[in-house]
């Protein structure tokens, strides 16, 4: 069987853990690699590499480290399509998307390409007489990055890119189920100049995790995942002391008003519900019909999530691929079971798709449910996979009451052509990201990237200068240069 390594020190290697994960093609449901699951002295080897490399990286010019990250975007662009296939062969995405995913990793480097402009501090004359006073951000030290399966690629691009630039070392411990991508990004930043134990791949389960977050050398932990574990990252590393960003999972809705272009809306939810098998923090799960527009969106969509196209993400012609696992496809699956027995009126049911020539894949057909109701269990949890719930609402403020009383609190949408509607959503909606007649409102790298609620735990949300942020420290110097002693002072100097 195919090894996936680990990589510190600049160097590729098995660890001494015996433990592997299985990696595997969904489109087929085969294994076809496996990845070690690192023991707690192969995560104190790692960030050893990290701590050791680190004096020299921080004291590099940040017009240096943005070098090679321009470097490093310039190999991005050129290899995009292999990282693509590589990001599609163990998560099953189509390759249009992969592509896309890369592209939105990508705009994180070119964000961290400025970075000598990012880091500019601030400075004052005089803040007392004779008196100069300037603060700058310095880098943290050696941090961590813990990412899920369903973006490969641009979940650790969303962090690695500004914590590189900022002067920190990384060590990113990717998700064991489609772990490849992690050693393309680690070789191309050698190949565009990083020195050695700057960026280490560290594959592991919670052992690894666990030994990260107790580890005192590492200062700041990034996470995003699943809402139990990101509470469990963010209330762990606090314990310890540790800086954390902790994104979780989510329940997005769109609000449709009567007023909405049909067509527009429906081609939105399809992109938005069922693109990447609704393996998206930020998919729309949740359609919220306000008034008479919901049978004509109910029927429009029916007739769509039908004919959708699935099949291997390497096929040519396929809309949506494979789930990523057989347990993450039975947990769909039990979703769906539970919708139907707790009364919603399923329209479209996946469950019993077969691909010919996959048929041991991880399939599921899109699915849509009508007449879903807040009580039930696929309106209250994320069910991450290619189900559209639709619920009837009377009018915008129930639509509203319901995503503000909603644990979650990724991204929403409106879908509308009523100015002062949009303007109220935008205004009074709970929620981190929202959109106007845009489904999935994803920040761009310059922005900055985070949910409410139970969608992130911290205080900073992830790229953008939260991220610059997240990963410096503030320094506020204050200097003086005395011509001759004045005597000693008691009391607060103050400017009188
Ligand atoms: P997950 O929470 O199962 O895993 C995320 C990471 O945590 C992985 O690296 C995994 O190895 C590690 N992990 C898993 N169990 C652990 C444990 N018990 N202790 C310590 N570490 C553990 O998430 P996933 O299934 O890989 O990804 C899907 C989830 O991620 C969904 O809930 C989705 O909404 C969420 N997500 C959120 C965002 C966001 O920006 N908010 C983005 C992408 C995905």
């Amino acid at each position: 069987m195919k090894q996936i390594p680990h990589y510190w020190a600049g160097e590729r290697t098995l660890g001494e853990s015996a433990r592997r994960a299985r990696v595997f093609d969904p489109a087929l449901g085969e294994a076809v690699a496996e990845a070690p699951l690192a023991s707690v002295a192969d995560v104190q080897a790692a960030v050893a590499a990290a701590q050791a490399a680190w004096p020299a990286w921080a004291a590099t010019p940040p017009l240096k480290r943005a070098r090679v990250m321009f470097r490093f975007k310039e190999i991005l662009e050129a290899r995009q399509l292999q990282l693509a296939e590589c990001i599609s062969r163990e998560h099953g995405k189509v390759i249009n998307d992969a592509l896309g995913e890369v592209t939105r990793g990508l705009e994180v480097v070119e964000f961290a390409c400025g970075i000598p402009h990012l880091l500019k501090g601030d400075y004052t004359e005089e803040v007392g007489s004779g008196i100069d006073s300037y603060a700058t951000r310095q880098p943290l030290g050696v941090v961590a990055g813990i990412t899920p399966f369903n973006f490969p690629a641009m979940v650790p691009l969303w962090m690695i890119p500004v914590a590189l630039a900022c002067g920190n070392c990384f060590v990113l411990k990717p998700s064991e189920r489609d772990p490849s991508a992690s050693l393309l990004l680690a070789d191309w930043l050698a190949e565009a100049g990083l020195p050695a134990g700057v960026f280490n791949v560290l594959h592991g389960d919670k052992t690894a995790v666990d030994a990260l977050l107790a580890h005192p050398d590492v200062q700041a932990v990034s996470f995003v995942g699943s809402t139990p574990i990101a509470r469990y990252i963010y209330e762990t590393g606090a314990h310890y002391g540790k800086r954390v960003q902790a994104l979780g999972g989510a329940k997005n809705h769109m609000v449709v008003m009567p007023d909405a272009d049909l067509e527009l809306t429906v081609d939105a939810l399809m992109g938005a519900a069922y693109g990447s098998a609704g393996e998206r923090c930020m998919a729309i799960s949740v359609a919220l019909a306000v008034g008479e527009v919901g049978d004509a969106l109910v029927a429009q969509l029916a007739e769509r999530v039908r004919a959708l196209k699935v099949n291997a993400g390497t096929a040519p012609d396929a809309e949506m691929g494979p789930l990523i696992t057989a347990e993450h496809r039975a947990k769909v699956t039990g979703y769906i079971d539970s919708g139907v027995a707790e009364g919603a009126q399923l329209v479209v049911d996946g469950r019993a798709l077969s691909v010919p020539g996959c048929e041991q894949g991880f399939f599921l057909g899109g699915t849509l449910f009508d007449h879903v109701t807040p009580e039930m269990t696929i309106y209250r949890e994320e069910i991450f996979g290619p189900v559209l719930a639709v619920v009837r609402v009377a009018s915008f403020e129930q639509a509203l009451q319901l995503i503000n009383d909603h644990p979650y609190g990724n991204g929403t949408s409106l879908f509308t052509r009523d100015g002062a509607t949009a303007r109220a959503f935008a205004h009074r909606v709970q929620a981190g990201m929202v959109g106007v007649n845009v489904p999935i409102p994803v920040p761009m790298a310059f922005h900055s990237f985070g949910g409410w609620k139970s969608s992130l735990f911290g205080d900073q949300h992830v790229h953008g200068m939260e991220g610059v942020r997240f990963y410096t420290r503030l320094k506020t110097v204050t200097t003086r240069w005395p011509q001759r002693a004045s005597g000693a002072e008691f009391v607060m100097p103050t400017m009188k």
